[in-house]
């Protein structure tokens, strides 16, 4: 199952952790974060990172949203 990583911007703080942490590259820092999905392997390696709880991670495959 595919996991899909959920970037709730409103909690995003803009402090570019989560892209350091990010070895596929699939975080940028605009005035907030910025999720490049096509990047995205869903390692949830960044979710650590954020201390605003911004990043989660749900099983949802991409674009299955009710
Ligand atoms: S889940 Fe992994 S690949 Fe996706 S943005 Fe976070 S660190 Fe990068
Ligand atoms: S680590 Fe969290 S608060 Fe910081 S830029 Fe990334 S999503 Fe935003």
């Amino acid at each position: 199952m595919s996991m899909t990583l959920h970037l709730d911007t409103d909690a995003c703080a803009g402090c570019g952790c989560c892209g350091e942490a990010c070895a596929q590259g699939a975080l940028e820092l605009a005035e907030k974060a910025v999720l490049i999905e096509e990047y995205c392997i869903g390692c949830g390696a960044c979710i650590e990172m954020c201390p605003t709880g911004a990043l989660s991670l749900t099983n949802h495959h991409r674009g299955v949203n009710p």
